[in-house]
Protein backbone atom coordinates (compact mmCIF):
# COMPACT_ATOMS: atom_id res chain seq x y z
CA UNK A 1 0.00 0.00 0.00
CA UNK A 2 1.19 3.32 -1.28
CA UNK A 3 0.61 6.46 -0.08
CA UNK A 4 0.32 10.32 -2.39
CA UNK A 5 -0.61 13.44 -1.46
CA UNK A 6 -3.11 15.41 -2.28
CA UNK A 7 -0.91 17.50 -3.88
CA UNK A 8 1.38 15.75 -5.75
CA UNK A 9 2.20 14.87 -9.93
CA UNK A 10 2.04 11.36 -10.57
CA UNK A 11 5.94 12.18 -11.63
CA UNK A 12 6.78 13.13 -8.12
CA UNK A 13 4.58 10.19 -6.76
CA UNK A 14 6.68 8.02 -8.51
CA UNK A 15 9.61 9.30 -7.05
CA UNK A 16 8.68 9.45 -3.98
CA UNK A 17 6.63 6.30 -2.54
CA UNK A 18 5.35 6.48 1.21
CA UNK A 19 4.50 3.32 3.07
CA UNK A 20 2.30 3.69 6.48
CA UNK A 21 5.48 3.85 8.60
CA UNK A 22 6.98 6.66 6.68
CA UNK A 23 3.82 8.95 7.46
CA UNK A 24 3.21 8.02 10.26
CA UNK A 25 4.63 11.11 12.66
CA UNK A 26 3.98 13.23 10.26
CA UNK A 27 1.42 15.78 9.37
CA UNK A 28 1.51 17.31 6.19
CA UNK A 29 2.92 16.51 2.85
CA UNK A 30 6.05 18.17 2.18
CA UNK A 31 4.48 20.00 -0.88
CA UNK A 32 1.50 20.92 1.30
CA UNK A 33 -1.14 18.13 0.51
CA UNK A 34 -2.58 15.72 2.51
CA UNK A 35 -1.36 11.88 2.20
CA UNK A 36 -3.93 9.05 1.10
CA UNK A 37 -3.95 5.48 -0.06
CA UNK A 38 -2.99 5.48 -3.73
CA UNK A 39 -6.39 3.64 -4.11
CA UNK A 40 -8.63 2.55 -1.23
CA UNK A 41 -8.65 -1.03 -0.03
CA UNK A 42 -12.05 -3.31 -0.91
CA UNK A 43 -13.90 -5.10 1.50
CA UNK A 44 -15.38 -8.35 0.50
CA UNK A 45 -18.89 -9.75 1.30
CA UNK A 46 -17.34 -12.68 2.80
CA UNK A 47 -15.16 -10.19 4.89
CA UNK A 48 -18.20 -8.87 6.33
CA UNK A 49 -19.68 -11.73 6.97
CA UNK A 50 -16.67 -13.07 8.88
CA UNK A 51 -15.89 -9.25 11.12
CA UNK A 52 -19.55 -9.48 12.42
CA UNK A 53 -18.01 -12.35 14.83
CA UNK A 54 -15.34 -10.22 15.96
CA UNK A 55 -14.30 -8.37 18.65
CA UNK A 56 -13.46 -4.10 18.16
CA UNK A 57 -9.56 -5.54 18.63
CA UNK A 58 -9.65 -8.09 16.41
CA UNK A 59 -11.80 -5.92 13.70
CA UNK A 60 -9.41 -3.22 14.00
CA UNK A 61 -6.43 -5.46 12.99
CA UNK A 62 -8.58 -6.58 10.01
CA UNK A 63 -9.35 -3.02 8.86
CA UNK A 64 -5.75 -1.60 9.94
CA UNK A 65 -3.58 -4.69 8.32
CA UNK A 66 -5.29 -3.72 5.32
CA UNK A 67 -3.71 -0.07 5.11
CA UNK A 68 -0.53 -0.69 7.10
CA UNK A 69 1.19 -2.76 5.23
CA UNK A 70 4.57 -2.49 6.45
CA UNK A 71 4.18 -3.49 9.59
CA UNK A 72 3.92 -7.17 10.68
CA UNK A 73 0.71 -8.33 10.93
CA UNK A 74 1.74 -9.87 14.80
CA UNK A 75 2.66 -6.26 15.76
CA UNK A 76 -0.03 -4.88 14.45
CA UNK A 77 -2.39 -7.85 16.32
CA UNK A 78 -0.55 -6.88 19.54
CA UNK A 79 -0.97 -3.29 19.26
CA UNK A 80 -4.41 -3.08 18.48
CA UNK A 81 -5.41 -6.07 21.22
CA UNK A 82 -3.43 -3.71 23.76
CA UNK A 83 -5.26 -0.43 22.82
CA UNK A 84 -8.83 -1.33 22.64
CA UNK A 85 -9.66 -3.22 25.53
CA UNK A 86 -12.92 -2.55 28.14
CA UNK A 87 -10.43 -1.66 30.49
CA UNK A 88 -9.14 1.68 28.13
CA UNK A 89 -12.82 2.36 26.91
CA UNK A 90 -14.48 1.94 30.75
CA UNK A 91 -16.57 4.87 30.53
CA UNK A 92 -19.91 3.06 29.37
CA UNK A 93 -22.71 4.14 30.81
CA UNK A 94 -24.54 2.28 33.56
CA UNK A 95 -26.87 -0.07 31.12
CA UNK A 96 -24.17 -0.39 28.21
CA UNK A 97 -21.11 -2.84 27.91
CA UNK A 98 -17.21 -1.51 27.93
CA UNK A 99 -16.39 -4.55 26.23
CA UNK A 100 -18.66 -3.43 23.09
CA UNK A 101 -15.80 -0.39 23.37
CA UNK A 102 -18.39 1.27 21.05
CA UNK A 103 -22.04 0.06 21.81
CA UNK A 104 -24.66 1.29 19.87
CA UNK A 105 -28.00 2.34 21.64
CA UNK A 106 -31.70 2.61 19.63
CA UNK A 107 -33.39 5.92 20.50
CA UNK A 108 -36.31 5.78 18.78
CA UNK A 109 -37.69 3.04 16.12
CA UNK A 110 -40.54 4.36 14.63
CA UNK A 111 -42.47 5.18 11.17
CA UNK A 112 -39.87 8.25 10.31
CA UNK A 113 -37.02 6.17 10.51
CA UNK A 114 -34.81 4.36 13.13
CA UNK A 115 -32.44 6.47 15.26
CA UNK A 116 -29.26 5.02 16.87
CA UNK A 117 -26.48 6.99 19.04
CA UNK A 118 -22.85 5.07 18.90
CA UNK A 119 -20.94 5.79 21.79
CA UNK A 120 -17.04 6.33 20.48
CA UNK A 121 -16.76 8.57 24.32
CA UNK A 122 -16.05 6.15 26.42
CA UNK A 123 -11.82 6.24 26.62
CA UNK A 124 -10.17 8.09 29.11
CA UNK A 125 -10.86 11.70 27.98
CA UNK A 126 -14.28 10.83 27.65
CA UNK A 127 -14.37 12.39 23.82
CA UNK A 128 -14.01 10.60 20.63
CA UNK A 129 -10.66 11.53 19.79
CA UNK A 130 -9.45 8.93 22.25
CA UNK A 131 -10.66 6.39 19.82
CA UNK A 132 -7.59 7.25 17.27
CA UNK A 133 -5.20 9.13 19.61
CA UNK A 134 -4.91 5.76 21.90
CA UNK A 135 -3.85 3.88 18.89
CA UNK A 136 -1.35 6.43 17.81
CA UNK A 137 0.27 6.15 20.94
CA UNK A 138 0.92 2.62 21.15
CA UNK A 139 1.79 3.15 17.01
CA UNK A 140 4.14 5.62 18.07
CA UNK A 141 5.86 4.08 21.05
CA UNK A 142 6.55 1.22 18.35
CA UNK A 143 7.92 2.69 15.78
CA UNK A 144 10.20 4.92 17.86
CA UNK A 145 11.78 1.94 19.37
CA UNK A 146 11.85 0.23 15.99
CA UNK A 147 14.17 3.34 15.04
CA UNK A 148 15.56 3.65 18.27
CA UNK A 149 14.25 7.32 17.75
CA UNK A 150 12.79 9.94 19.73
CA UNK A 151 9.78 12.01 19.12
CA UNK A 152 8.86 15.90 20.95
CA UNK A 153 5.02 16.25 20.42
CA UNK A 154 4.56 20.22 20.57
CA UNK A 155 0.67 21.30 21.00
CA UNK A 156 -1.76 24.13 21.51
CA UNK A 157 -5.29 23.07 22.97
CA UNK A 158 -7.78 24.61 24.00
CA UNK A 159 -9.75 21.35 25.10
CA UNK A 160 -10.24 17.73 23.42
CA UNK A 161 -7.02 17.27 21.28
CA UNK A 162 -4.45 18.06 23.98
CA UNK A 163 -5.96 15.97 26.13
CA UNK A 164 -6.69 13.20 24.20
CA UNK A 165 -2.77 13.70 23.10
CA UNK A 166 -1.80 13.59 26.80
CA UNK A 167 -3.69 10.88 28.01
CA UNK A 168 -2.51 8.47 24.57
CA UNK A 169 1.08 9.41 25.13
CA UNK A 170 1.55 9.31 28.80
CA UNK A 171 3.96 7.30 30.01
CA UNK A 172 5.07 6.17 26.24
CA UNK A 173 8.97 5.50 25.76
CA UNK A 174 10.78 8.07 23.14
CA UNK A 175 8.05 10.27 23.54
CA UNK A 176 7.50 13.68 25.22
CA UNK A 177 4.41 16.33 24.73
CA UNK A 178 4.69 19.80 25.50
CA UNK A 179 0.94 21.18 25.26
CA UNK A 180 0.30 24.65 25.63
CA UNK A 181 -2.69 26.05 26.59
CA UNK A 182 -4.11 29.30 27.64
CA UNK A 183 -3.82 30.64 31.12
CA UNK A 184 -6.91 30.06 33.41
CA UNK A 185 -9.00 29.91 29.85
CA UNK A 186 -10.28 26.35 29.74
CA UNK A 187 -12.86 24.83 32.17
CA UNK A 188 -11.75 24.19 35.59
CA UNK A 189 -12.64 20.02 34.02
CA UNK A 190 -10.69 20.43 31.25
CA UNK A 191 -7.61 22.08 33.44
CA UNK A 192 -7.87 19.09 36.04
CA UNK A 193 -8.19 16.27 33.25
CA UNK A 194 -4.72 17.95 32.19
CA UNK A 195 -2.70 19.50 34.39
CA UNK A 196 -3.22 16.27 37.35
CA UNK A 197 -1.38 14.18 35.36
CA UNK A 198 1.97 13.38 36.77
CA UNK A 199 3.57 12.01 34.16
CA UNK A 200 7.52 12.53 33.36
CA UNK A 201 7.34 12.40 29.33
CA UNK A 202 3.93 15.14 30.04
CA UNK A 203 4.82 18.92 30.10
CA UNK A 204 1.88 21.20 30.45
CA UNK A 205 2.26 24.87 29.84
CA UNK A 206 0.01 27.74 30.62
CA UNK A 207 0.17 30.41 28.55
CA UNK A 208 -0.74 33.82 29.65
CA UNK A 209 -2.57 34.82 26.96
CA UNK A 210 -5.45 33.31 24.61
CA UNK A 211 -5.87 30.17 22.28
CA UNK A 212 -4.36 32.23 19.51
CA UNK A 213 -1.31 33.26 21.35
CA UNK A 214 -0.75 29.78 21.97
CA UNK A 215 -1.35 28.49 18.27
CA UNK A 216 1.40 31.90 16.92
CA UNK A 217 4.03 30.21 19.39
CA UNK A 218 3.90 26.81 17.99
CA UNK A 219 3.83 28.28 14.48
CA UNK A 220 6.83 30.31 15.73
CA UNK A 221 8.54 27.29 17.02
CA UNK A 222 7.56 24.78 14.00
CA UNK A 223 9.48 27.43 11.67
CA UNK A 224 12.56 27.51 13.12
CA UNK A 225 13.01 24.12 10.91
CA UNK A 226 17.13 23.94 12.28
CA UNK A 227 15.65 23.90 16.07
CA UNK A 228 12.61 21.85 14.84
CA UNK A 229 14.84 19.46 13.57
CA UNK A 230 17.40 19.19 16.40
CA UNK A 231 14.57 18.88 18.94
CA UNK A 232 12.41 16.16 16.81
CA UNK A 233 9.48 18.09 17.43
CA UNK A 234 6.18 16.65 15.59
CA UNK A 235 2.72 17.06 16.09
CA UNK A 236 -0.65 15.35 16.45
CA UNK A 237 -3.20 17.18 14.77
CA UNK A 238 -6.01 15.99 13.30
CA UNK A 239 -4.81 15.53 9.58
CA UNK A 240 -2.41 13.08 10.41
CA UNK A 241 -3.33 9.71 8.43
CA UNK A 242 -2.93 7.23 10.94
CA UNK A 243 -5.37 9.21 13.42
CA UNK A 244 -7.91 9.23 9.97
CA UNK A 245 -7.50 5.60 9.42
CA UNK A 246 -7.95 4.39 12.61
CA UNK A 247 -11.57 6.03 13.02
CA UNK A 248 -12.14 4.09 10.22
CA UNK A 249 -12.95 0.80 12.53
CA UNK A 250 -16.08 2.37 14.16
CA UNK A 251 -17.68 2.98 10.61
CA UNK A 252 -17.66 -1.39 9.98
CA UNK A 253 -18.32 -1.88 13.82
CA UNK A 254 -21.77 0.60 13.72
CA UNK A 255 -22.55 -0.72 10.37
CA UNK A 256 -22.13 -4.62 11.86
CA UNK A 257 -23.80 -4.13 14.73
CA UNK A 258 -26.85 -2.39 13.29
CA UNK A 259 -27.33 -4.38 10.43
CA UNK A 260 -27.69 -8.39 9.79
CA UNK A 261 -26.74 -8.86 6.84
CA UNK A 262 -25.28 -6.81 4.49
CA UNK A 263 -27.41 -5.99 1.69
CA UNK A 264 -28.82 -3.57 4.56
CA UNK A 265 -27.46 -0.27 4.17
CA UNK A 266 -26.92 2.41 7.34
CA UNK A 267 -26.75 6.24 7.78
CA UNK A 268 -24.53 8.33 9.46
CA UNK A 269 -24.65 11.56 10.91
CA UNK A 270 -21.24 13.12 12.36
CA UNK A 271 -20.99 16.18 14.90
CA UNK A 272 -18.20 17.90 12.18
CA UNK A 273 -15.60 20.43 12.69
CA UNK A 274 -12.41 19.58 10.63
CA UNK A 275 -13.66 16.81 8.90
CA UNK A 276 -11.70 14.28 10.25
CA UNK A 277 -14.18 12.11 11.82
CA UNK A 278 -16.28 11.99 8.93
CA UNK A 279 -13.17 11.89 6.32
CA UNK A 280 -13.12 8.21 7.98
CA UNK A 281 -16.70 7.28 6.95
CA UNK A 282 -16.38 8.93 3.42
CA UNK A 283 -13.10 5.74 3.26
CA UNK A 284 -15.25 3.26 4.81
CA UNK A 285 -17.32 4.02 2.04
CA UNK A 286 -15.10 4.24 -0.41
CA UNK A 287 -13.76 0.62 0.87
CA UNK A 288 -17.09 -0.65 -0.17
CA UNK A 289 -18.94 -0.44 3.60
CA UNK A 290 -22.86 -0.62 2.57
CA UNK A 291 -23.54 3.00 4.10
CA UNK A 292 -25.98 5.21 2.20
CA UNK A 293 -25.69 9.03 4.02
CA UNK A 294 -23.16 10.86 5.55
CA UNK A 295 -24.50 13.50 7.35
CA UNK A 296 -22.13 16.72 8.47
CA UNK A 297 -24.00 18.04 11.34
CA UNK A 298 -22.40 22.00 12.06
CA UNK A 299 -23.02 24.20 14.46
CA UNK A 300 -23.04 27.93 14.14
CA UNK A 301 -19.47 27.39 12.57
CA UNK A 302 -20.89 26.43 9.12
CA UNK A 303 -18.43 26.29 6.46
CA UNK A 304 -19.06 22.43 5.70
CA UNK A 305 -23.25 22.90 5.80
CA UNK A 306 -22.39 25.90 3.78
CA UNK A 307 -20.54 23.91 1.20
CA UNK A 308 -22.72 20.39 0.85
CA UNK A 309 -25.67 23.30 0.51
CA UNK A 310 -24.28 25.19 -2.26
CA UNK A 311 -20.75 24.02 -3.75
CA UNK A 312 -19.38 27.21 -2.10
CA UNK A 313 -16.68 26.58 0.29
CA UNK A 314 -15.93 30.36 1.83
CA UNK A 315 -13.41 29.79 5.10
CA UNK A 316 -14.57 32.50 8.08
CA UNK A 317 -12.17 34.96 9.23
CA UNK A 318 -11.45 35.19 13.11
CA UNK A 319 -13.78 37.97 13.47
CA UNK A 320 -16.63 35.35 11.84
CA UNK A 321 -15.56 32.31 13.79
CA UNK A 322 -17.90 31.78 16.87
CA UNK A 323 -17.08 30.64 20.38
CA UNK A 324 -20.32 28.26 20.87
CA UNK A 325 -21.52 25.68 23.41
CA UNK A 326 -20.04 23.02 21.54
CA UNK A 327 -16.51 24.35 20.98
CA UNK A 328 -14.76 21.46 19.83
CA UNK A 329 -16.37 22.12 16.28
CA UNK A 330 -15.32 25.92 16.55
CA UNK A 331 -13.30 25.80 13.35
CA UNK A 332 -12.57 28.61 10.63
CA UNK A 333 -11.73 26.08 7.74
CA UNK A 334 -11.78 21.74 7.59
CA UNK A 335 -8.22 20.91 7.85
CA UNK A 336 -9.62 17.56 6.24
CA UNK A 337 -11.94 18.81 3.75
CA UNK A 338 -8.83 18.67 1.13
CA UNK A 339 -8.81 14.97 1.22
CA UNK A 340 -12.70 14.77 -0.16
CA UNK A 341 -12.00 17.51 -2.33
CA UNK A 342 -9.01 15.44 -4.03
CA UNK A 343 -11.56 12.40 -4.90
CA UNK A 344 -14.67 14.96 -5.82
CA UNK A 345 -12.20 16.41 -8.77
CA UNK A 346 -11.42 12.98 -9.96
CA UNK A 347 -7.76 12.65 -8.10
CA UNK A 348 -6.65 15.51 -9.95
CA UNK A 349 -3.65 17.10 -7.88
CA UNK A 350 -3.10 19.72 -9.67
CA UNK A 351 -6.83 20.94 -9.98
CA UNK A 352 -6.87 20.29 -6.01
CA UNK A 353 -3.44 22.32 -5.48
CA UNK A 354 -4.68 25.18 -7.43
CA UNK A 355 -7.97 24.95 -5.27
CA UNK A 356 -6.78 25.02 -2.27
CA UNK A 357 -4.04 27.73 -3.35
CA UNK A 358 -7.63 29.66 -4.11
CA UNK A 359 -8.11 29.21 -0.54
CA UNK A 360 -4.85 30.92 0.48
CA UNK A 361 -5.61 33.65 -1.88
CA UNK A 362 -9.25 34.72 -2.05
CA UNK A 363 -10.72 32.69 1.02
CA UNK A 364 -12.59 29.63 -0.66
CA UNK A 365 -13.52 28.26 -4.12
CA UNK A 366 -16.81 27.58 -5.51
CA UNK A 367 -17.79 24.27 -7.46
CA UNK A 368 -21.11 25.25 -7.42
CA UNK A 369 -21.04 25.45 -11.80
CA UNK A 370 -22.59 29.34 -11.61
CA UNK A 371 -20.54 31.25 -14.38
CA UNK A 372 -17.53 32.21 -12.96
CA UNK A 373 -17.43 29.28 -10.47
CA UNK A 374 -14.20 27.60 -10.40
CA UNK A 375 -16.01 24.17 -11.74
CA UNK A 376 -19.22 22.14 -11.11
CA UNK A 377 -18.10 19.21 -9.56
CA UNK A 378 -20.79 20.10 -6.49
CA UNK A 379 -22.90 18.25 -8.69
CA UNK A 380 -21.09 14.80 -7.99
CA UNK A 381 -21.16 15.20 -4.63
CA UNK A 382 -24.04 13.25 -3.88
CA UNK A 383 -22.50 10.57 -5.65
CA UNK A 384 -20.56 9.87 -2.43
CA UNK A 385 -23.22 9.77 -0.17
CA UNK A 386 -22.76 13.86 1.72
CA UNK A 387 -25.97 15.50 3.18
CA UNK A 388 -25.68 18.41 6.08
CA UNK A 389 -27.36 20.45 8.26
CA UNK A 390 -26.44 23.01 11.38
CA UNK A 391 -27.75 23.42 14.74
CA UNK A 392 -27.63 26.43 17.07
CA UNK A 393 -27.25 26.80 21.02
CA UNK A 394 -31.20 27.23 21.32
CA UNK A 395 -31.18 23.84 19.21
CA UNK A 396 -28.75 22.01 21.21
CA UNK A 397 -31.04 23.29 24.59
CA UNK A 398 -33.99 21.90 23.26
CA UNK A 399 -32.16 18.87 22.04
CA UNK A 400 -30.64 18.06 24.82
CA UNK A 401 -34.03 18.03 27.02
CA UNK A 402 -35.93 16.37 24.39
CA UNK A 403 -33.24 13.44 24.18
CA UNK A 404 -33.40 13.42 28.74
CA UNK A 405 -37.01 13.32 28.35
CA UNK A 406 -37.68 11.08 25.99
CA UNK A 407 -34.97 8.35 26.22
CA UNK A 408 -33.99 8.79 29.69
CA UNK A 409 -29.99 9.66 28.83
CA UNK A 410 -27.77 12.85 29.01
CA UNK A 411 -25.57 13.67 26.20
CA UNK A 412 -23.67 16.83 25.02
CA UNK A 413 -23.42 19.68 23.11
CA UNK A 414 -21.95 18.33 20.02
CA UNK A 415 -23.88 15.32 20.26
CA UNK A 416 -27.00 17.49 20.00
CA UNK A 417 -25.90 19.35 17.35
CA UNK A 418 -25.80 15.48 15.53
CA UNK A 419 -29.07 14.48 16.55
CA UNK A 420 -30.66 17.24 15.99
CA UNK A 421 -29.44 17.20 12.38
CA UNK A 422 -29.64 13.53 11.79
CA UNK A 423 -34.11 13.74 12.89
CA UNK A 424 -34.27 15.91 9.27
CA UNK A 425 -32.30 13.12 7.35
CA UNK A 426 -34.28 10.21 8.97
CA UNK A 427 -35.27 7.29 6.26
CA UNK A 428 -37.50 4.60 6.92
CA UNK A 429 -35.80 1.24 6.02
CA UNK A 430 -32.35 2.96 6.78
CA UNK A 431 -31.14 3.18 10.37
CA UNK A 432 -29.53 6.46 11.11
CA UNK A 433 -26.63 6.18 13.41
CA UNK A 434 -25.61 9.38 15.23
CA UNK A 435 -22.01 9.43 16.47
CA UNK A 436 -21.69 10.22 20.43
CA UNK A 437 -18.40 12.91 20.07
CA UNK A 438 -18.36 13.70 23.84
CA UNK A 439 -19.72 12.64 27.22
CA UNK A 440 -22.27 15.30 29.15
CA UNK A 441 -20.36 15.71 31.68
CA UNK A 442 -17.12 17.50 29.91
CA UNK A 443 -18.96 20.17 28.85
CA UNK A 444 -21.58 20.35 31.92
CA UNK A 445 -22.18 24.46 31.86
CA UNK A 446 -24.76 24.17 28.92
CA UNK A 447 -26.02 20.59 30.90
CA UNK A 448 -26.71 22.64 33.34
CA UNK A 449 -28.26 25.71 31.04
CA UNK A 450 -30.53 23.00 29.64
CA UNK A 451 -31.83 20.50 33.08
CA UNK A 452 -31.26 22.46 35.12
CA UNK A 453 -28.72 19.75 36.77
CA UNK A 454 -24.87 18.59 36.52
CA UNK A 455 -24.45 16.12 34.36
CA UNK A 456 -23.57 12.67 35.52
CA UNK A 457 -19.88 12.32 35.95
CA UNK A 458 -17.99 8.77 35.05
CA UNK A 459 -16.67 6.92 38.14
CA UNK A 460 -13.11 8.61 38.91
CA UNK A 461 -13.99 11.88 37.82
CA UNK A 462 -16.11 12.63 40.71
CA UNK A 463 -13.30 14.72 42.76
CA UNK A 464 -11.14 15.37 39.51
CA UNK A 465 -10.81 19.12 40.63
CA UNK A 466 -9.01 18.66 43.41
CA UNK A 467 -6.44 16.51 42.37
CA UNK A 468 -2.80 17.97 42.58
CA UNK A 469 -2.02 20.16 39.20
CA UNK A 470 1.43 20.17 37.19
CA UNK A 471 2.04 22.47 35.16
CA UNK A 472 4.20 25.73 34.47
CA UNK A 473 2.92 29.23 33.86
CA UNK A 474 4.76 30.94 30.76
CA UNK A 475 4.90 34.17 29.03
CA UNK A 476 4.05 34.51 25.46
CA UNK A 477 7.63 34.58 24.14
CA UNK A 478 9.51 32.32 21.82
CA UNK A 479 12.74 32.81 23.28
CA UNK A 480 11.73 31.63 26.42
CA UNK A 481 9.33 28.47 25.11
CA UNK A 482 12.64 27.26 23.09
CA UNK A 483 14.64 27.49 25.73
CA UNK A 484 11.85 25.52 27.90
CA UNK A 485 11.93 23.15 25.50
CA UNK A 486 15.69 22.30 25.04
CA UNK A 487 16.37 22.14 28.68
CA UNK A 488 13.46 19.24 28.94
CA UNK A 489 14.73 17.38 26.29
CA UNK A 490 18.03 17.50 26.82
CA UNK A 491 18.86 17.66 22.98
C1 LIG B 1 -12.95 17.16 17.60
C2 LIG B 1 -14.39 17.05 17.95
C3 LIG B 1 -15.40 17.15 16.96
C4 LIG B 1 -15.10 17.45 15.51
O1 LIG B 1 -14.44 16.40 14.86
P1 LIG B 1 -13.69 16.66 13.47
O2 LIG B 1 -12.93 15.43 13.21
O3 LIG B 1 -12.79 17.85 13.72
O4 LIG B 1 -14.72 16.96 12.44
C5 LIG B 1 -16.71 16.98 17.35
N1 LIG B 1 -17.05 16.77 18.64
C6 LIG B 1 -16.10 16.66 19.62
C7 LIG B 1 -16.54 16.46 21.02
C8 LIG B 1 -14.75 16.81 19.31
O5 LIG B 1 -13.83 16.73 20.28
Amino acid sequence: MHYVSTRATSASAARNPQQFSDILLGGLAPDGGLYLPAEYPQVTGAELDAWRKLSYAELAYEILRKFATDIPDADLKALTARTYTPEVYRNARADESSADITPLRVLEDGAQGKLVLQALSNGPTLAFKDMAMQLLGNLFEYALARNNDELNIFGATSGDTGSAAEYAMRGKRGVRVFMLSPHKKMSAFQTAQMFSLQDPNIFNIAVEGVFDDCQDLVKAVSNDLEFKARQKIGTVNSINWARVVAQVVYYFRGYLAATTANSQKVSFTVPSGNFGNICAGHIARMMGLPIDKLVAATNENDVLDEFFRTGVYRVRKPAETFHTSSPSMDISKASNFERFVYELVGRDAERTHALFRKVDTHGGFDLSGAPGSDGDEFKDVAKFGFLSGRSTHADRLATIRDVADDYGITIDTHTADGIKVAREHLQPGVPMIVLETALAAKFNETILEALGQDAERPAGFEDIESLPQRFVVMPADVVRMKAYIAEHTGL
